[in-house]
């Protein structure tokens, strides 16, 4: 999928808060969170949504790293298909919120009554990690701003060499925390962003946790990035809302997200 030293990035969902289907959202598509990166050999998922159930990775050895754990950032993991392997190491790593570890927030949802066993008994070995950033995963190196988002959501950046995409979904703007991310996003090749509300929708969803096209575009310009792509979308956004607002979008290098599209960095 890759030469050495650098890096793929595949969106297999890009939907917010919950999956949707239907011939409205097919283009843009109706799976949540889930980006696979390939690099250096390395196999590692952004977020565990819905997206999940269509990777097909080629290595055994994975590490997903989930940003939260809401459930439309896990949705996918019991549908995963390396986790219905014996060959398959898998690990999963997230922030401690609260007092929770990560593995305990994801078996609050994946354990009975809610789901009919936990992690443990699928044939995959899982492995849970409470992440403690910065981290390297064999020569990618990863780095946590921490984000605003209900209950506390990861932003991440990972570098290779000198190539960094940073993961700012589930986030909501203020101005302090967005001379911050701009700070920690000079220069990326890439940013994911959080571009779930209209300006107007927004004004009757603060502290929902999410933030607007206009804002993203403001610190893509900023941060210096080369390029922005919106995601989370909204999924009450059917395909032409969003080809419209994509319309509007004069900057060079922006667009919204579109599952199965494949960015190399
Ligand atoms: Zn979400
Ligand atoms: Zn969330």
């Amino acid at each position: 999928m890759q030469n050495t030293h650098n890096m793929t990035l595949r969106i297999l969902g890009a939907r917010g808060s919950i999956p949707v289907n239907g011939k409205e959202t097919a283009q843009f598509g109706g799976s949540t969170s889930c980006y696979q990166i390939e690099a250096c050999g390395q196999t590692i998922f952004l977020d565990a949504g819905t997206g999940l159930i269509n990777a097909r990775p080629e290595n055994d050895r994975i590490s997903i790293l989930l940003s939260h754990t809401h459930i439309d950032h896990l949705l996918g993991l019991p549908f995963f298909a390396p986790m219905f392997s014996g060959q398959a190491e898998i690990d999963i790593y997230g922030a401690k919120r609260g007092d929770l570890t990560v593995k305990e927030q994801v078996e609050r949802f994946l354990s009975p009554p809610l789901w009919a066993c936990t992690i443990e008994a699928y044939p995959a070995k899982v492995n849970f990690i409470d992440a403690v950033y910065p981290m390297q995963l064999g020569e990618v190196e990863i780095e946590e701003l921490s984000g605003n988002h209900p209950g506390g959501a990861s932003i991440l950046k990972l570098s290779l060499d000198s190539v960094s995409v940073v993961y700012a979904s589930d986030y909501e703007h203020t101005p302090g925390k967005q001379r911050e991310l701009a700070e920690f996003a000079k220069g990326a090749a890439l940013i994911l962003y959080d571009g779930q509300y209209t300006e107007e929708e927004y004004l009757k969803r603060k502290g929902f946790g999410h933030s607007t096209v206009s804002e993203g575009l403001r610190l893509f310009a900023e941060s210096g990035a080369k390029r922005l792509v919106f995601v989370h979308h909204d999924p009450f956004h059917s395909d032409v809302m969003l080809t419209n607002q994509e319309k509007e979008l004069t900057a060079a290098g922006v667009s919204f997200a579109r599952e199965g599209e494949i960015i190399t960095l």
